[in-house]
């Protein structure tokens, strides 16, 4: 791929793919779950409960580190690895979906965006090159091109968002200049088949050193989600990773796998822990329900983190109660831990031909 990157598909079992992902921060074995860092930190958790969980990517959001405290601060004293002291690999995101989420629209047009913040109401324009040039500063390992994220049962808006975000992919690779970053294309086209069949040989044919589906997780059901996998998957080449973008709940994770992802993020197991809930293998469960007052049971009695090791139920619904910043801490740990376990297993069953045995067994127990 490049003196920097490479993505070498170790193992494949169906549609599942086991991969070594080598970036200038260190190698990503797949399927791998990145935990989000929006504002360079994985809220509620330092550097080492994420080394302690197993993490070996880490996202961060372009649009928040922009408005605050600015990519040419984090550029001035040393970049987003020095920053937030991280040294394993970074992925941002563009800046796209938060614009569109977030932002104050003010105008879309064919040349970028224009929005206010939500920070303190003033206007910006966010353009393919401006993206690029703002992630060239943050200097993460993994950067994504521009792209206009529509809602995903517009037909018509899908299309044109679609055409757009073709056109500022190639600006975006015209616009790149650092060598030690991997700028991935972006699959759209909302939940339309033949509209995702066209963009993923689109942004295919640019030959970018990885793909990433977006545009998913945003309201569509589970069904139109794996159908829009299905005919992506096939398209899409086989020699570099894909990254399903947003996505991550345990389902989602096997789901994905099982029709040809390779990485994963979302903010849900950090977003969960501060709604005092819990992923475990039977299902999530409400931490701070009255039937735990209790209870000596961990979370999870399958489950090795760090959290689940030492404290009880009973424990964590009184730090919950007393608002202790504490439980937020706890409950990250074992959330994130739980679905890069569920990665990790994943792999090894890949590598032994049990994927299919492994994903109906686990999907199983969740149900
Ligand atoms: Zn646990």
């Amino acid at each position: 791929m490049s003196q920097y990157f490479s993505f070498d598909l170790q193992a494949q079992d169906g549609r599942a793919r086991a991969g070594l992902f080598r970036t200038p921060h260190g190698d990503l074995q797949t399927p791998v779950f990145a935990p989000v860092g929006t504002q360079a930190t994985v809220k509620s958790l330092t550097p080492s409960h994420l080394d302690e969980v197993g993490a070996s990517l880490v996202l961060a959001n372009t649009y928040h580190l922009y408005l605050r405290p600015g990519d040419d601060l984090i550029a001035e004293v040393g970049g987003l690895h020095e920053f937030m002291q991280w040294p394993r690999p970074i992925l941002t995101d563009s800046g796209g979906f938060q614009v569109f989420s977030l932002g104050g629209i003010n105008q879309i047009d064919d040349e970028g965006v224009t929005f206010k913040s939500h920070v303190d109401g003033s206007t910006h324009r966010l353009t393919p090159e401006k993206s690029i040039a703002i992630q060239e500063n943050l200097g993460a390992d993994i950067i994504m091109a521009f792209d206009e994220c529509a809602e995903p049962y517009d037909r018509v808006y899908n299309q044109r968002a679609m055409q757009r975000t073709h056109a500022w992919a190639e600006r975006c690779l015209n616009a790149k200049t650092r060598h030690d970053q991997a700028l991935f294309g972006i699959v759209q086209g909302g939940i339309f088949p033949d509209l995702r069949a066209e963009s993923a040989r689109f942004i295919a044919s640019l030959d970018f050193p990885g793909n990433a589906i977006g545009g998913l997780s945003v309201g569509e059901t589970k069904e139109a989600m794996h159908a829009i996998l299905e005919v992506v998957d096939p398209l899409l080449p086989e020699d570099k990773p894909r990254y399903l973008m947003g996505v991550g709940t345990p389902e989602d994770l096997i789901n994905g796998v099982m029709r040809g992802v390779d990485i994963f993020d979302c903010v849900l197991p950090t977003r969960l822990a501060r709604h005092k809930a819990a992923f475990t293998s039977r299902g999530r469960v409400n931490v701070s329900k009255a039937e735990n007052a209790r209870s000596t049971r961990p979370i999870d009695e399958a489950c090795d983190c760090y959290t689940c090791s030492n404290f009880s139920r009973a424990y964590l619904r009184h730090l919950i109660a007393a608002k202790e910043m504490l439980a937020s801490t706890l409950l990250s740990i074992h959330n994130i831990y739980a679905l890069i376990r569920i990665a990790k297993e994943m792999r090894e069953a890949i590598f032994e031909g049990q994927f299919s045995a492994y994903a109906a067994r686990v999907l199983h127990e969740l149900a």
